[in-house]
């Protein structure tokens, strides 16, 4: 979800930023003019009052705000000292951040399949992958909905390894009535525009359990630095930009209003596609995203899988129709990700990878655009 996709024409956003900002023109302007006179662009108070009130919302002990999601998935990591030798079992159908981090600090992302239905990391086939070697698993709460961390904790627990949840697109999002983000002992969070909630730059944050893994990742951050111009550990410059907290806390204020909508958008979207494919063929039937029951997603996206994805999105496309493939390469196809799996299959992500295409979504698309969605998505699969 690395991007944001663009305009075409007069046609229609897959995400539509434009919309939300008109509404909240005034205390986004308010907030960036209130930075702008202060003048403390690095680490001013918008910074520790978002860490304050996202802290609160997620209901975890400790939110430090950093530089982007993908830093907070390294400083998550950095805060467990995982380095060379060390292994950390996540899923290979994510964003390539995901592995990347784990792949910086010379340790070895090791994946497991995913879960069929939800997309996300199969908990059933974790086990088996755990050596002397591992030290966390990194689940990732794929397009908005939480992994099953019930099961994913007690194999942490049972093995003695620590659980970071990949949050980049699942902030808001609850699993059995608890927030994403303080589900385990450590989680990252990406600000990154096309993210539910997004700044106008790049942002993260990491969520801690832990006082001591929240210091950390505090010092880490900071060039490593307990105090000024004293390092006790070799950390990054991982701040947040004060602009960007401000931008944020602007937004936190109609969030909960815009995950209702999202869950509207989303309900309609399942509805009509479900009517508009009632009368077709198995094999030209579209899937629609499964939400577990214990879960309220985000809908970071709306995926869904169509047969011939090719043909049909090209038809979108000569319709004005953007949308986009999260993700079309498992990692472990990735050239830079490939050797340390050599010859390890993971037939779930690769039948999922071929399948998926994501709709546009976002907080305020309407009806009448979702219509639209359907009907070319319709005419779309009955052509391929
Ligand atoms: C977006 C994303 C990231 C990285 O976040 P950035 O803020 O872009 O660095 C990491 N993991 C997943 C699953 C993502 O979707």
């Amino acid at each position: 979800m690395a991007f944001v996709a663009q305009v075409t024409g007069d046609g229609m956003d897959f995400i539509d930023l434009k919309t939300q900002y008109r509404r909240l023109r005034e205390p986004i302007n308010r907030r960036i003019q209130a930075v702008l006179d202060h003048g403390q662009f690095v680490l001013g108070a918008e910074v520790e009052e978002l860490e304050e009130r996202l802290a609160e919302f997620v209901g975890a002990n400790h939110c430090i705000s950093v530089s982007s999601g993908t830093d907070a998935l390294l400083i998550a990591l950095m805060a467990l000292d995982i380095g060379p030798g060390d292994e950390v079992i996540t899923t290979p159908f994510t964003f390539i951040a995901t592995a990347e981090a784990i792949a910086l600090l010379g340790a070895t992302p090791v994946f497991v399949d995913i879960d069929r239905r939800t997309y996300n990391i199969d908990p059933g086939l974790i086990e088996r992958a755990v050596t002397e070697r591992t030290r966390a698993i990194m689940p990732v709460s794929l397009y908005g909905q939480c992994a099953d961390f019930d099961r994913i904790n007690g194999i942490g627990k049972r093995h003695g390894i620590a659980v970071i949840e990949d949050a980049a697109q699942s902030l808001g999002a609850t699993y059995k009535e608890r927030y994403s983000c303080a589900l385990s002992s450590l989680a990252a969070a990406s600000f990154y525009p096309s993210k539910p909630l997004g700044c106008y730059g790049e942002g993260g944050a990491v969520f801690a359990e832990d006082e001591n893994l929240a210091r950390m990742a505090r010092e880490l951050r900071v060039h490593g630095q307990d105090r000024n111009y004293h390092h006790v550990r070799v950390g990054l410059n991982g701040r947040m930009a004060t602009l960007q907290a401000a931008i944020l806390l602007a937004k936190l204020d109609v969030f909960e209003d815009e995950l209702d909508a999202r869950q509207e958008v989303a309900q309609r979207y399942g509805a009509l596609i479900e009517e508009a494919f009632a009368d077709c063929a198995p094999e030209r039937v579209v899937r629609s995203p499964y939400v577990e029951p214990h879960n309220r997603s985000v809908f970071a996206q709306f995926t869904i899988e169509v047969p011939n994805r090719p043909a049909v999105r090209e038809f979108m496309s000569s319709r004005d129709i953007p949308t986009a493939v999260h993700y079309p390469v498992p990692l472990h196809r990735q050239p830079a990700y490939a050797a340390g799996d050599a010859g390890r299959q993971f037939p779930i992500a690769e039948a999922v990878a071929r399948r998926v295409i994501s709709l546009p979504m976002h907080a305020y698309l309407n009806e009448e655009d979702q219509h639209r969605v359907v009907t070319v998505l319709r005419d779309a699969v009955m052509r391929a």
